[in-house]
Protein backbone atom coordinates (compact mmCIF):
# COMPACT_ATOMS: atom_id res chain seq x y z
CA UNK A 1 0.00 0.00 0.00
CA UNK A 2 1.22 3.67 -0.81
CA UNK A 3 0.22 6.16 1.78
CA UNK A 4 -0.05 9.74 0.32
CA UNK A 5 -0.47 12.41 3.48
CA UNK A 6 -2.21 15.29 2.04
CA UNK A 7 -5.35 15.65 -0.23
CA UNK A 8 -3.96 18.75 -1.65
CA UNK A 9 -3.96 19.25 -5.78
CA UNK A 10 -0.57 17.48 -5.59
CA UNK A 11 -1.17 14.75 -2.93
CA UNK A 12 -4.57 13.62 -5.37
CA UNK A 13 -2.67 13.61 -8.28
CA UNK A 14 -0.72 11.53 -7.33
CA UNK A 15 -3.15 9.13 -6.09
CA UNK A 16 -5.03 9.43 -9.01
CA UNK A 17 -2.55 8.71 -11.38
CA UNK A 18 -0.98 5.96 -9.43
CA UNK A 19 -4.35 4.66 -9.26
CA UNK A 20 -4.35 4.45 -12.94
CA UNK A 21 -1.31 2.05 -12.78
CA UNK A 22 -3.29 -0.16 -10.65
CA UNK A 23 -1.48 0.86 -7.03
CA UNK A 24 -3.26 0.60 -3.79
CA UNK A 25 -2.53 4.15 -3.10
CA UNK A 26 -4.56 5.54 0.18
CA UNK A 27 -4.73 9.52 0.78
CA UNK A 28 -5.10 10.48 4.47
CA UNK A 29 -6.25 14.64 4.60
CA UNK A 30 -6.25 16.22 8.37
CA UNK A 31 -8.99 18.06 7.12
CA UNK A 32 -13.12 17.25 6.62
CA UNK A 33 -13.31 17.55 3.33
CA UNK A 34 -11.23 18.73 0.23
CA UNK A 35 -10.35 21.74 -0.67
CA UNK A 36 -11.12 23.92 2.20
CA UNK A 37 -8.98 26.38 3.26
CA UNK A 38 -8.40 28.02 0.07
CA UNK A 39 -4.54 29.60 -0.03
CA UNK A 40 -3.98 30.30 -3.20
CA UNK A 41 -4.76 32.72 -6.07
CA UNK A 42 -5.07 30.36 -8.72
CA UNK A 43 -3.42 31.69 -11.67
CA UNK A 44 -2.07 28.90 -13.72
CA UNK A 45 0.00 28.98 -16.76
CA UNK A 46 -0.56 27.03 -20.52
CA UNK A 47 2.03 24.20 -18.88
CA UNK A 48 -1.29 22.87 -16.76
CA UNK A 49 -2.85 21.73 -20.46
CA UNK A 50 -0.45 19.54 -20.43
CA UNK A 51 -0.77 17.96 -17.49
CA UNK A 52 -4.40 18.03 -16.56
CA UNK A 53 -7.87 18.28 -18.96
CA UNK A 54 -9.26 22.16 -18.07
CA UNK A 55 -12.46 21.43 -17.44
CA UNK A 56 -15.46 24.05 -16.78
CA UNK A 57 -16.07 22.82 -13.29
CA UNK A 58 -13.22 24.75 -11.80
CA UNK A 59 -12.09 27.21 -14.76
CA UNK A 60 -12.89 30.65 -13.50
CA UNK A 61 -11.24 32.74 -16.40
CA UNK A 62 -9.00 32.77 -19.15
CA UNK A 63 -6.22 35.55 -19.14
CA UNK A 64 -4.15 36.76 -22.26
CA UNK A 65 -2.30 39.88 -20.59
CA UNK A 66 -0.48 40.92 -17.65
CA UNK A 67 -0.03 44.64 -16.96
CA UNK A 68 3.19 44.79 -14.88
CA UNK A 69 3.50 48.27 -12.52
CA UNK A 70 7.00 49.56 -10.98
CA UNK A 71 6.80 53.11 -9.64
CA UNK A 72 7.56 55.07 -12.52
CA UNK A 73 6.88 52.11 -15.17
CA UNK A 74 4.26 50.07 -16.70
CA UNK A 75 4.39 47.62 -19.48
CA UNK A 76 1.93 44.73 -20.78
CA UNK A 77 2.56 41.70 -21.92
CA UNK A 78 0.75 38.47 -23.20
CA UNK A 79 -0.22 35.46 -21.11
CA UNK A 80 -2.05 32.05 -21.80
CA UNK A 81 -2.92 32.05 -18.40
CA UNK A 82 -6.23 30.69 -16.65
CA UNK A 83 -7.50 31.37 -13.12
CA UNK A 84 -9.03 28.41 -11.44
CA UNK A 85 -11.73 27.59 -8.84
CA UNK A 86 -8.87 26.24 -6.04
CA UNK A 87 -11.52 24.02 -3.78
CA UNK A 88 -13.28 22.88 -7.24
CA UNK A 89 -9.86 22.19 -8.75
CA UNK A 90 -9.03 20.16 -5.88
CA UNK A 91 -11.89 18.39 -5.39
CA UNK A 92 -12.10 17.73 -9.32
CA UNK A 93 -8.75 15.75 -9.00
CA UNK A 94 -9.77 14.14 -5.63
CA UNK A 95 -12.40 12.86 -7.65
CA UNK A 96 -10.59 11.42 -10.34
CA UNK A 97 -8.57 9.51 -7.99
CA UNK A 98 -11.64 8.19 -6.08
CA UNK A 99 -12.35 7.05 -10.27
CA UNK A 100 -9.64 5.07 -10.63
CA UNK A 101 -9.05 3.72 -7.31
CA UNK A 102 -7.86 5.19 -4.38
CA UNK A 103 -9.10 5.68 -1.13
CA UNK A 104 -9.54 9.35 0.75
CA UNK A 105 -9.42 8.60 4.53
CA UNK A 106 -10.75 12.08 5.51
CA UNK A 107 -10.45 13.61 9.44
CA UNK A 108 -7.12 11.67 9.50
CA UNK A 109 -3.88 13.45 10.62
CA UNK A 110 -0.40 11.86 9.71
CA UNK A 111 1.51 12.03 13.33
CA UNK A 112 4.61 10.18 12.66
CA UNK A 113 6.14 6.71 12.05
CA UNK A 114 5.70 3.65 14.17
CA UNK A 115 8.25 0.84 13.11
CA UNK A 116 7.35 -0.14 9.14
CA UNK A 117 4.13 2.00 9.24
CA UNK A 118 2.32 5.62 9.83
CA UNK A 119 0.65 6.89 12.95
CA UNK A 120 -2.53 8.54 12.01
CA UNK A 121 -5.15 10.30 14.46
CA UNK A 122 -9.03 10.69 13.98
CA UNK A 123 -9.45 14.86 14.03
CA UNK A 124 -12.81 13.99 15.47
CA UNK A 125 -12.34 11.30 17.89
CA UNK A 126 -8.49 11.82 18.41
CA UNK A 127 -8.30 7.96 18.64
CA UNK A 128 -5.05 6.94 17.03
CA UNK A 129 -4.50 3.85 14.55
CA UNK A 130 -1.22 2.09 12.86
CA UNK A 131 -1.16 2.07 9.22
CA UNK A 132 1.56 -0.22 7.33
CA UNK A 133 2.47 1.30 4.44
CA UNK A 134 5.03 0.03 1.52
CA UNK A 135 5.66 3.49 0.54
CA UNK A 136 4.95 6.86 2.13
CA UNK A 137 4.52 9.87 0.41
CA UNK A 138 4.49 13.38 2.36
CA UNK A 139 1.75 15.51 0.07
CA UNK A 140 1.27 17.58 3.54
CA UNK A 141 2.18 21.61 2.25
CA UNK A 142 4.78 23.42 3.45
CA UNK A 143 4.74 22.95 6.63
CA UNK A 144 5.24 19.09 6.13
CA UNK A 145 5.51 16.75 8.76
CA UNK A 146 6.59 13.53 6.62
CA UNK A 147 9.64 15.88 6.14
CA UNK A 148 9.84 16.76 9.87
CA UNK A 149 9.43 12.93 11.12
CA UNK A 150 11.49 11.60 8.80
CA UNK A 151 15.23 14.35 8.78
CA UNK A 152 13.81 15.96 5.72
CA UNK A 153 12.18 19.16 6.96
CA UNK A 154 15.84 20.66 7.37
CA UNK A 155 15.87 24.68 7.29
CA UNK A 156 13.25 26.21 5.03
CA UNK A 157 12.55 30.08 4.55
CA UNK A 158 8.73 31.30 3.64
CA UNK A 159 7.07 33.78 1.97
CA UNK A 160 3.91 35.19 3.53
CA UNK A 161 0.40 35.74 1.43
CA UNK A 162 -2.27 37.54 2.39
CA UNK A 163 -5.38 38.17 -0.20
CA UNK A 164 -8.55 38.96 -0.32
CA UNK A 165 -11.37 38.57 -2.88
CA UNK A 166 -13.07 41.87 -3.56
CA UNK A 167 -16.13 43.14 -5.43
CA UNK A 168 -15.78 46.04 -8.04
CA UNK A 169 -15.35 46.18 -12.08
CA UNK A 170 -12.21 44.42 -13.56
CA UNK A 171 -11.45 44.12 -17.09
CA UNK A 172 -9.75 40.77 -18.34
CA UNK A 173 -5.83 41.46 -17.64
CA UNK A 174 -4.37 41.10 -14.45
CA UNK A 175 -1.78 43.30 -12.88
CA UNK A 176 1.61 42.81 -11.23
CA UNK A 177 3.25 45.80 -9.31
CA UNK A 178 6.87 45.26 -7.90
CA UNK A 179 9.02 47.57 -5.86
CA UNK A 180 8.75 49.05 -2.94
CA UNK A 181 4.98 48.66 -3.02
CA UNK A 182 5.64 45.18 -1.32
CA UNK A 183 9.06 44.37 -0.84
CA UNK A 184 10.85 41.32 -1.50
CA UNK A 185 8.14 40.02 -3.46
CA UNK A 186 4.98 41.64 -5.62
CA UNK A 187 1.50 42.38 -5.59
CA UNK A 188 -1.75 41.47 -7.48
CA UNK A 189 -4.60 41.85 -8.69
CA UNK A 190 -6.07 38.93 -10.51
CA UNK A 191 -9.61 39.01 -11.84
CA UNK A 192 -12.03 35.96 -11.29
CA UNK A 193 -14.61 37.89 -13.65
CA UNK A 194 -15.52 40.92 -14.20
CA UNK A 195 -17.56 41.78 -10.65
CA UNK A 196 -14.36 39.97 -8.22
CA UNK A 197 -10.86 39.77 -8.28
CA UNK A 198 -8.15 38.40 -5.56
CA UNK A 199 -5.73 41.18 -4.62
CA UNK A 200 -3.06 40.38 -2.71
CA UNK A 201 0.45 40.52 -1.42
CA UNK A 202 3.20 38.68 -0.65
CA UNK A 203 6.70 39.22 1.45
CA UNK A 204 9.04 37.84 3.94
CA UNK A 205 7.96 40.63 6.45
CA UNK A 206 5.54 42.37 7.32
CA UNK A 207 2.69 40.63 4.49
CA UNK A 208 -0.62 42.01 6.79
CA UNK A 209 0.97 45.98 7.02
CA UNK A 210 1.52 45.60 3.20
CA UNK A 211 -1.46 44.19 2.61
CA UNK A 212 -3.46 47.03 3.86
CA UNK A 213 -1.96 50.00 2.35
CA UNK A 214 -2.05 48.01 -1.04
CA UNK A 215 -5.72 47.68 -0.32
CA UNK A 216 -5.52 51.29 0.11
CA UNK A 217 -3.77 52.08 -3.21
CA UNK A 218 -6.55 50.19 -4.55
CA UNK A 219 -8.49 52.31 -3.04
CA UNK A 220 -10.67 49.06 -1.49
CA UNK A 221 -13.51 49.75 0.26
CA UNK A 222 -13.61 47.49 3.79
CA UNK A 223 -17.36 46.60 2.36
CA UNK A 224 -16.27 45.59 -0.96
CA UNK A 225 -14.16 42.68 0.59
CA UNK A 226 -16.05 38.92 0.57
CA UNK A 227 -13.38 36.97 2.17
CA UNK A 228 -9.57 36.78 3.34
CA UNK A 229 -6.50 34.46 3.31
CA UNK A 230 -3.15 34.19 3.88
CA UNK A 231 -0.57 31.08 3.68
CA UNK A 232 3.27 30.14 3.41
CA UNK A 233 4.86 29.90 0.03
CA UNK A 234 7.86 27.91 0.70
CA UNK A 235 11.15 29.40 -1.17
CA UNK A 236 12.32 26.95 -3.30
CA UNK A 237 16.11 25.47 -2.59
CA UNK A 238 17.44 22.03 -3.40
CA UNK A 239 16.10 19.96 -0.24
CA UNK A 240 16.23 15.69 0.24
CA UNK A 241 13.20 14.38 -1.41
CA UNK A 242 13.27 11.13 -0.60
CA UNK A 243 14.93 8.69 2.51
CA UNK A 244 14.64 5.17 2.04
CA UNK A 245 10.45 4.68 1.19
CA UNK A 246 9.49 8.39 1.74
CA UNK A 247 9.18 10.67 -0.61
CA UNK A 248 8.42 14.22 -0.69
CA UNK A 249 6.64 16.13 -2.78
CA UNK A 250 4.83 19.43 -4.33
CA UNK A 251 5.11 22.42 -1.08
CA UNK A 252 6.14 19.73 1.38
CA UNK A 253 9.24 19.32 -1.07
CA UNK A 254 9.20 23.24 -2.16
CA UNK A 255 8.73 22.31 -5.31
CA UNK A 256 7.67 26.43 -6.13
CA UNK A 257 9.02 28.65 -8.59
CA UNK A 258 10.42 31.34 -6.63
CA UNK A 259 9.93 34.46 -9.16
CA UNK A 260 5.90 34.09 -9.03
CA UNK A 261 5.14 31.64 -6.30
CA UNK A 262 3.27 28.77 -8.23
CA UNK A 263 3.52 25.75 -6.90
CA UNK A 264 0.81 23.78 -8.56
CA UNK A 265 2.12 23.19 -12.43
CA UNK A 266 5.67 22.23 -10.80
CA UNK A 267 3.95 20.35 -8.05
CA UNK A 268 2.32 18.09 -10.20
CA UNK A 269 4.91 17.48 -12.80
CA UNK A 270 6.75 16.70 -9.81
CA UNK A 271 4.51 13.99 -8.81
CA UNK A 272 3.75 12.74 -12.57
CA UNK A 273 7.31 11.49 -12.33
CA UNK A 274 6.74 10.26 -8.54
CA UNK A 275 4.15 7.93 -9.72
CA UNK A 276 6.08 6.51 -12.32
CA UNK A 277 9.19 6.00 -10.28
CA UNK A 278 6.79 4.21 -8.19
CA UNK A 279 5.16 2.13 -10.24
CA UNK A 280 7.74 1.51 -12.87
CA UNK A 281 10.84 1.71 -10.49
CA UNK A 282 13.35 4.32 -11.24
CA UNK A 283 15.06 6.83 -9.01
CA UNK A 284 12.72 9.63 -8.45
CA UNK A 285 15.48 12.52 -7.23
CA UNK A 286 17.06 12.36 -11.10
CA UNK A 287 13.38 12.22 -12.34
CA UNK A 288 12.52 15.71 -11.14
CA UNK A 289 16.12 16.95 -12.39
CA UNK A 290 14.59 18.99 -15.01
CA UNK A 291 11.91 20.29 -12.75
CA UNK A 292 14.75 21.27 -10.14
CA UNK A 293 16.68 22.72 -13.10
CA UNK A 294 13.85 25.21 -13.87
CA UNK A 295 13.16 26.18 -10.47
CA UNK A 296 16.64 26.84 -9.49
CA UNK A 297 16.52 29.39 -12.61
CA UNK A 298 13.60 30.75 -10.78
CA UNK A 299 15.23 30.94 -7.61
CA UNK A 300 18.64 32.79 -9.25
CA UNK A 301 16.03 35.09 -10.75
CA UNK A 302 14.84 35.75 -7.46
CA UNK A 303 18.19 36.80 -5.75
CA UNK A 304 18.62 39.41 -8.54
CA UNK A 305 15.14 40.83 -7.83
CA UNK A 306 15.91 41.06 -4.30
CA UNK A 307 18.56 43.72 -4.91
CA UNK A 308 16.77 46.27 -6.43
CA UNK A 309 15.71 49.41 -6.16
CA UNK A 310 12.70 50.76 -7.59
CA UNK A 311 14.44 52.27 -10.32
CA UNK A 312 15.78 49.14 -11.51
CA UNK A 313 12.71 47.31 -11.60
CA UNK A 314 11.40 50.89 -13.84
CA UNK A 315 14.73 50.14 -16.05
CA UNK A 316 13.87 46.29 -16.24
CA UNK A 317 10.07 46.63 -17.35
CA UNK A 318 11.02 48.99 -20.14
CA UNK A 319 13.90 46.52 -21.33
CA UNK A 320 11.66 43.39 -21.11
CA UNK A 321 8.93 45.42 -22.80
CA UNK A 322 11.63 44.18 -25.63
CA UNK A 323 11.43 40.23 -25.25
CA UNK A 324 7.63 40.12 -24.59
CA UNK A 325 7.03 36.99 -27.29
CA UNK A 326 10.09 35.05 -25.47
CA UNK A 327 8.68 35.70 -22.08
CA UNK A 328 5.20 34.20 -22.52
CA UNK A 329 6.12 30.85 -21.98
CA UNK A 330 7.31 31.33 -17.83
CA UNK A 331 7.73 27.16 -17.13
CA UNK A 332 10.18 26.78 -19.66
CA UNK A 333 12.59 29.99 -18.61
CA UNK A 334 15.54 27.44 -19.25
CA UNK A 335 14.29 26.70 -22.81
CA UNK A 336 13.65 31.00 -23.21
CA UNK A 337 16.45 32.52 -21.22
CA UNK A 338 18.77 31.98 -24.30
CA UNK A 339 16.15 33.98 -27.06
CA UNK A 340 15.56 36.60 -24.48
CA UNK A 341 19.27 37.29 -24.03
CA UNK A 342 20.45 37.27 -27.56
CA UNK A 343 16.87 39.87 -28.75
CA UNK A 344 18.07 42.14 -25.92
CA UNK A 345 21.48 41.57 -25.04
CA UNK A 346 21.39 44.84 -22.69
CA UNK A 347 19.47 42.97 -20.80
CA UNK A 348 22.50 40.86 -19.35
CA UNK A 349 24.58 43.92 -19.35
CA UNK A 350 22.13 45.19 -16.47
CA UNK A 351 21.51 42.44 -14.61
CA UNK A 352 25.16 42.05 -14.28
CA UNK A 353 25.42 45.27 -13.31
CA UNK A 354 22.75 45.22 -10.87
CA UNK A 355 23.89 42.08 -9.00
CA UNK A 356 27.64 43.12 -7.54
C1 LIG B 1 -1.56 33.37 -0.97
C2 LIG B 1 -1.10 32.27 -1.91
C3 LIG B 1 -1.35 32.39 -3.27
C4 LIG B 1 -0.91 31.38 -4.15
N1 LIG B 1 -1.21 31.51 -5.47
C5 LIG B 1 -0.82 30.54 -6.33
C6 LIG B 1 -1.15 30.65 -7.73
O1 LIG B 1 -1.79 31.61 -8.16
N2 LIG B 1 -0.74 29.63 -8.55
C7 LIG B 1 -0.02 28.56 -8.11
O2 LIG B 1 0.34 27.70 -8.91
N3 LIG B 1 0.28 28.45 -6.79
C8 LIG B 1 -0.09 29.41 -5.91
N4 LIG B 1 0.19 29.27 -4.57
C9 LIG B 1 0.93 28.07 -4.14
C10 LIG B 1 -0.01 26.88 -4.12
O3 LIG B 1 -1.14 27.16 -3.31
C11 LIG B 1 0.74 25.64 -3.57
O4 LIG B 1 1.93 25.49 -4.29
C12 LIG B 1 -0.12 24.38 -3.70
O5 LIG B 1 -1.25 24.45 -2.87
C13 LIG B 1 0.72 23.15 -3.31
O6 LIG B 1 -0.09 22.01 -3.29
P1 LIG B 1 0.26 20.78 -2.33
O7 LIG B 1 -0.79 19.75 -2.60
O8 LIG B 1 1.69 20.45 -2.44
O9 LIG B 1 0.09 21.36 -0.84
P2 LIG B 1 -1.19 21.93 -0.13
O10 LIG B 1 -2.10 22.58 -1.08
O11 LIG B 1 -0.67 22.74 1.02
O12 LIG B 1 -1.93 20.64 0.43
C14 LIG B 1 -1.41 19.92 1.52
C15 LIG B 1 -2.54 19.12 2.15
O13 LIG B 1 -2.00 18.34 3.19
C16 LIG B 1 -2.86 18.38 4.30
N5 LIG B 1 -2.05 18.11 5.50
C17 LIG B 1 -1.09 18.89 6.05
N6 LIG B 1 -0.55 18.28 7.12
C18 LIG B 1 -1.18 17.09 7.24
C19 LIG B 1 -1.05 15.99 8.16
N7 LIG B 1 -0.16 16.00 9.17
N8 LIG B 1 -1.86 14.92 7.99
C20 LIG B 1 -2.77 14.88 6.98
N9 LIG B 1 -2.94 15.88 6.10
C21 LIG B 1 -2.14 16.96 6.22
C22 LIG B 1 -3.43 19.80 4.26
O14 LIG B 1 -4.64 19.89 4.99
C23 LIG B 1 -3.62 20.00 2.76
O15 LIG B 1 -4.87 19.57 2.34
C24 LIG B 1 -0.21 30.26 -3.66
C25 LIG B 1 0.04 30.14 -2.28
C26 LIG B 1 -0.40 31.13 -1.41
C27 LIG B 1 -0.12 30.98 0.07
Amino acid sequence: MIAVIGGGPVGCFLAWKLAEKGKDVHIFEEHPVIGKPVQCTGILTKEIRKIVDIEDEFLLNEIKKVKVYSKRALSEFEVDDIVIDRAKFDKYLAKMARKAGAKIHLNSKFLGYEDDGIIIQDTKSKRKKRVDADAIVGADGPLSEVAKSSGMYGKRDFYVGVQARVKGNFDDRYEVYLGSIAPGFFAWVVPESSRIARIGVAGKKYSSKVFKRFLDVKNIDKKDIISKQAGLIPVWKKVKISKGNVFLVGDAAMQVKATTGGGIVPGLKAADKLADCLSDGGDYGKAVRGIENELWLHSKIRQFLNNFSDRDYDKLIRLLSGVKKELKNRDMLLRSAFKIILKQPRLLLFLRKTYK
